[in-house]
């Protein structure tokens, strides 16, 4: 195991900004940002219920994770064509190579366009074109998950696969997002025992605002390779070490966290607990235009309200690189420079 070399507490903001990391948890549709809704809306003649940006922005004041769904499903009402997939796509993208995202997996929702009458593959080509260029252009990795909303049905699920089917090949895996509570992961066994007989992987959010029991579920009836959030897994002491003996990362968003509200304080956020428990946890920005930041503000905020150390950052970026589904030779590659940025950690400036 590589040696992290000590770092003074005023050159760590700067590190962790510098480290390469992979971002495992990023929702497409909340990357846009509230003068990309007005410009999409511009250019498509869709009518806001906002009557600015100033407006949208002032109305990202959530209470929990279903007042903040209302808006967001609102905000992803202006993308109706390919361009405006490629769009997003590529905005968070260049926003994330800025981030010195190495890599990063793409959640998105296909049914909040395909229920407006937008096609899959209008859906899916814009977002796929966005990650090609990007590698190309920028240098940055990335990969699509198509997510099914846990507030519809399995049959929707199943009818959203179908559709996706001809374009199997652009899609690495598969999650489950949306409203948590009333709709555990065992809503979706069928789906997911298809999607995996497909080839595809599997993730799924539980344990955000939901009981350990979702994120038991999760793994064995879904069969979930990773947990998005998770971070209620800390009531459960047998589920905290199945998570740390088998390794199943956790892809956690503290400042999600904060806005809605699961934790009272960043400083209260239970990071720390998970990393000294010795659990694959990892940072990631959920939804950051409505969340208050891109994932090195989820960094830096995280560290400096807890007092994490540069041994946690080592350890976090490693976790997002082991956990992708990225080649092996990649991830290689990847943890190469991660160690290359520590060991140059004395010449960042904060
Ligand atoms: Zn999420």
């Amino acid at each position: 195991m590589f040696k992290v070399p000590p770092v003074p507490a005023q050159r760590l903001p700067a590190l962790l900004r510098a480290m390469p990391k992979a971002e495992l948890h990023i929702h497409i549709e909340g990357s846009l940002e509230p003068e990309m809704i007005f410009a999409l809306a511009q250019r498509n003649g869709v009518q806001l219920p906002y009557a600015s940006v100033e407006a949208l922005r002032s109305a990202y004041a959530f209470t929990d994770l279903q007042s903040f769904l209302d808006i967001y499903y609102a905000g992803a009402s202006v993308l109706l064509h390919e361009q405006d997939f490629y769009d997003m796509g590529r905005a968070y993208l260049a926003r994330a190579a800025m981030d010195n995202v190495a890599h990063a997996e793409l959640f998105f929702d296909p049914q909040t366009h395909t229920a407006r009458g937008v096609a899959m593959e209008t859906v899916v080509g814009g977002l796929h074109r966005a990650c090609v260029e990007a590698r190309a252009e920028l240098g940055i990795s990335s990969a699509l998950i198509l997510c099914f909303l846990r507030h519809l049905s399995e049959e929707d699920a199943f009818a959203t696969l179908e559709q996706a089917q001809p374009y199997l090949d652009k899609i690495i895996g598969v999650g489950l997002d949306s409203s948590e509570r009333g709709h555990p992961p065992e809503k979706f066994a069928r789906v997911f025992a298809r999607c995996r007989a497909l080839g595809l992987h599997a993730v799924a959010h539980a344990g955000e605002e939901g009981p350990p029991a979702y994120i038991w579920s999760a793994l064995d009836v879904l069969k979930a390779e990773r947990i998005d959030h998770g971070v209620q897994a800390v009531h459960d002491a047998l589920l905290m070490q199945r998570l740390a003996r088998e390794r199943i990362a956790l892809t956690v968003c503290p400042l999600s966290n904060l806005k809605l509200r699961v934790f009272p304080s960043l400083a209260q956020h239970n990071l720390r607990q998970l990393l000294d428990a010795g659990l694959a946890a990892t940072v990631n920005s959920d939804d950051p235009a409505y969340f208050g930041g891109y994932i090195n503000e989820n960094f830096t905020q995280v560290f400096a309200a807890t007092g994490l150390t540069a041994r946690h950052a080592y350890q976090l970026a490693w976790n997002s690189f082991e956990a992708s589904f990225a080649p092996e030779a990649d991830k290689r590659r990847w943890e190469h420079r991660l160690k290359e940025a520590f060991d140059r950690c004395y010449e960042y400036d904060s």
